[in-house]
């Protein structure tokens, strides 16, 4: 399979990799202005996606939808939630809202019979491309609020400004902002040859691509480097930097890579990994083509499921 080549526009529309290529403005400026932001939030055409315990709304039916609503939707909620902005698409402004102060929300505010709140994980690979893309934003600055009511710095109330892009802290009036954490994730290959992982727990003979958060003061590629020789055992040398892609479980930057393996001899880290193996293009293949096999690769909302396709393609060398 080949890959469409990137546009020169701050929204990829790259059609293989889910939770990339939200159609909304995000509104950077206008998000500064408190009147602005009011207004839409009056705004009868304004659309309110709940999350509940991060469970975006979702639509019933053969064709899976985001569920939009209006403002009084949530309006007899207490505590009252605050919604926070996503964007806009047209004239429309969209916003996230976390109304988990419901108890048995489908219930509570009778939409069981066309709605109800699902995991996002199980519910993505359904959705369109676009409104997984938005789900991804509202589900990592839902998650981000709900966590950040306190100042890292003083212990002091925060309160959410600019429409909830950030916080400033009511005593000390620090500013945080919504964190996103980069994952160096890679293929490592050694000609025909690829270096998958697996963690204790997935399911029976699934491996992955190895990957593990950049650390304070690494760059990309020594991340890299460095989870690839720990996990595995394996040297790496040369880093081909891919695509990227958000990955809110909660808040990840996964970035993507294929990298040159110097060394083949595998010695796992047990806390790590319970088992890495060198796999052929051949099993791979077949795996990425749904064959029962002695390989399972993750499904294809996953940028590991890309890279390998990417790959076998001869998209990425
Ligand atoms: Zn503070």
């Amino acid at each position: 399979m080949t890959q469409q080549p990137d546009t020169k526009s701050d929204r990829p529309r790259d059609p293989s990799l889910t939770f990339v290529g939200s159609p909304l403005d995000r509104e950077a400026t206008r998000r500064r202005d408190r009147d602005w932001l009011e207004a839409r939030l009056a705004d009868t055409s304004s659309r309110f996606l709940p999350l509940w315990k991060l469970q975006p709304l979702v639509k019933h039916g053969a064709s899976r939808a985001l569920a939009w609503a209006r403002r009084d939707f949530f309006a007899d909620l207490e505590p009252a939630p605050e919604p926070v902005l996503l964007g806009s698409l047209g004239d429309v402004a969209h916003f996230a809202v976390d109304v988990s102060a419901a108890a048995r929300p489908e219930e509570s505010f009778g939409i069981a019979d066309v709605a109800r709140f699902e995991d996002l994980r199980g519910v993505v690979p359904l959705l369109p491309q676009d409104e997984a893309a938005i789900s991804a934003q509202a589900r990592a600055l839902v998650d981000w609020h709900a966590r950040h009511g306190f100042c890292a710095a003083c212990g002091g109330g925060t309160r959410a400004v600019c429409g909830g892009a950030h916080r400033v802290c009511t005593e000390c009036q620090a500013e945080h902002f919504p964190r996103t954490d980069p994952v160096a994730i890679a293929i490592v290959v050694q000609g025909p040859r690829c270096l998958l992982g697996r963690q204790r727990g997935w399911p029976a003979s699934m491996y992955s691509a190895l990957a593990g958060f950049v650390e304070a003061g690494e760059s990309l590629e020594e991340a890299l480097r460095r989870e690839v020789k720990e996990e595995a055992g394996v040297e790496v040398g040369d880093v081909r930097y891919w695509r990227s892609q958000p990955w809110p479980f909660p808040s990840s930057l996964m970035l993507g890579c294929i990298a040159d393996a110097l060394s083949e001899a595998i010695r796992i880290d047990p806390a790590e990994l319970e088992d890495a193996r060198w796999f052929t293009r051949e099993e791979i293949a077949a795996a990425l083509a749904g064959a029962a096999g002695p390989l399972m690769v993750p499904p294809p909302f996953s940028i590991a499921h890309q890279l390998l396709r990417a790959w076998i393609g001869g998209a990425i060398t």
